[in-house]
């Protein structure tokens, strides 16, 4: 079997560093994959492209398959953000971030070992604004029964495949009647009509974040819509050492995008003391996903060597300034490949 061809998207500020130690690591673990180079984010306008090129969007319809830095978008003015372009245009409507405590790696809990799925084509995230008159804007939540639908069947049918038992919705549906009260009405009938034996429970948002930072270890999947997601996510980044340890994955019918939660980090970026790990740990949710959709054994085999190499660096202290360590991106790059 040949390679895979998948497209490596380096993005913006750190994710030029973070991408190039993840190269070198599947490299060293001789993951069957060749990269297709593409630009978005402020890397494509700096070329003189669009933020985001057809030319990349058309690489990942052929190839299917992405690894994505983070791109950087401008707050309060500016162009509208790359990755929800790039979500709503090719339909990635799962985001599903992995968030588990990882030895050698301190932080206030222990046992944690949730995943967060997140709406991710409508809900208030969408950035639809209006000015209505000077001094007064709107910003539109949209919630459509068919996203909704299929983000509960998606986050009941992960939780049956990897056997956890409960599956929570965060939601407002108290304030927010129609469009949280749709998002929540229809998990409750794709639990009750296709998933019964998987446990549901729901939980207002702010409550459940109290529960969150009290025990996240009594959590397994959390669901919920688009910007609940978003802030969650970074909040559970935090229980387990930070945005550094959390990868993810956008998902669709068609085609995948694996990503880092964390964005561009502009104030570390180009000093050589980022974490690749997320990443990293985003690029072995892929080649695990191309093992489930090709079959392909060596990319399961390289995913278990790379796991096998961070969790040992890790656990020997070996690792970056943000999670307690001395190391530097490409210093920890070595540590890992140094343990293949
Ligand atoms: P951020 O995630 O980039 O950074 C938040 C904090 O975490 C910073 O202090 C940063 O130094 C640190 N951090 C993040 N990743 C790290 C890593 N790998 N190693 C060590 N430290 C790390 O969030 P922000 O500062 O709010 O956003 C910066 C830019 O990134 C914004 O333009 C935002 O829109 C964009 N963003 C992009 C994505 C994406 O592309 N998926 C996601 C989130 C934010």
């Amino acid at each position: 079997m040949s390679d895979h061809e998948v497209v490596l998207v380096p993005g913006d500020g750190i994710g030029p560093e973070v991408a190039s130690a993840v190269q070198r690591i599947l490299k060293s673990a001789d993951a069957p994959v060749s990269w297709i180079e593409r630009q978005a984010g402020l890397a494509a306008l700096a070329l003189g492209d669009d933020v985001l090129p057809d030319s990349t969007l058309d690489a990942i319809r052929l190839h299917r398959v992405a690894l994505k830095g983070p791109c950087t978008t401008p707050v309060g003015e500016g162009f509208t953000s790359v990755n929800v372009k790039l979500r709503k245009k090719l339909d990635l409507y799962a985001a599903v971030r992995p968030v588990r405590n990882l030895a050698g790696v301190t932080s206030r809990y222990s046992g944690v070992d949730l995943v967060v799925v997140r709406e991710n084509t409508e809900g208030l995230y969408s950035g639809v604004e209006n000015e209505i008159t000077p001094g007064v804007v709107t910003s539109l939540k949209v919630a459509t029964e068919s996203a909704c639908t299929r983000i509960a069947r998606w986050a009941f049918a992960y939780a049956r495949r990897r056997g956890r038992g409960q599956v929570t919705v965060f939601h407002k549906a108290n304030i927010m009647k129609l469009t949280d009260g749709l998002f929540l009405r229809l998990a409750r009938r794709v639990h009750e009509e296709e998933y019964p034996e998987i446990g549901l429970d729901t939980l207002i948002i702010d409550a459940g974040c109290m529960k969150l930072v009290q025990d996240p270890a009594q959590f397994s999947v959390l669901l919920m819509e688009n910007l609940y997601g978003d802030v969650v996510s970074d909040l559970c980044a935090g229980l387990v050492g930070g945005l550094g340890v959390v990868p993810g994955a956008n998902l669709g019918e068609e085609m995948a995008v694996f990503e880092a939660v964390h964005g561009s980090a502009p104030d570390i970026a180009g000093r050589d003391v980022a974490n690749p790990l997320a990443l990293l740990m985003s690029a072995v949710m892929m080649l695990n996903h191309l093992a489930e959709t090709t079959g392909d054994d060596r990319c399961r085999h390289a995913a278990e060597r790379i796991k096998a190499g961070y969790d040992s660096a890790l656990a020997a202290g070996e690792k970056t300034r943000d999670i307690g360590g001395t190391l530097g991106t490409g210093a920890f790059a070595d540590a890992v490949i140094a343990r293949l």
